[in-house]
């Protein structure tokens, strides 16, 4: 496992992390010895988020996110984005290599980014929603509901 998929992989929730590895490392080795699949980012804190928020709305740049702090799972450790390296190069094709990660990802229990519904599709964005939704985790977080000495929320 490349250091950087390994830093991201373990800012994930505790109960996420394992799984997330085991599905990487499955996806990886269904993968052409060209294609590398890169864990890109994992946990966003909500400070991070705000920030991300900001830009193009009260900070300069452009619009990149719909989701202010504590509406994505990547606020709660729950989420990761990958980049598929393919002969070294940054990979965006949704071919038949993207799609393997994809089945993977979801028989692993995630939810694929690809699939986001109102037109704003997110295609190297995977989540485990473990049946709680954004409001249902944030007031968890809000309530200081977290796994003990963490800031991870107890689901
Ligand atoms: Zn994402």
């Amino acid at each position: 496992m490349d250091t950087r998929t390994l830093n991201n992989l373990n800012t994930l929730h505790p109960k996420f992390q394992p799984s997330a590895i085991n599905a990487w490392t499955e996806a990886q080795a269904a993968m052409p010895a060209n294609v590398k699949i890169i864990v890109i980012q994992g946990l966003r804190t909500f400070a991070e988020s705000d920030a991300l928020y900001a830009q193009g709305r009260t900070a300069p740049g452009a619009i990149v996110t719909k989701a202010a702090a504590g509406q994505s799972y990547h606020n709660y450790g729950l989420a990761f984005d990958f980049a598929m390296v393919t002969n070294g190069q940054d990979d965006y094709v949704v071919g038949p290599n993207w799609m393997k990660v994809v089945s993977i990802m979801e028989a692993n229990g995630m939810f694929w980014g690809g699939n986001f519904s109102g037109g704003f599709q997110d295609n190297p964005h995977f989540e485990n929603r473990y049946d709680y939704n954004w409001r249902q985790l944030l007031a968890l977080h809000n309530a200081g509901t977290f796994v003990p000495g963490t800031t991870y929320v107890q689901i």
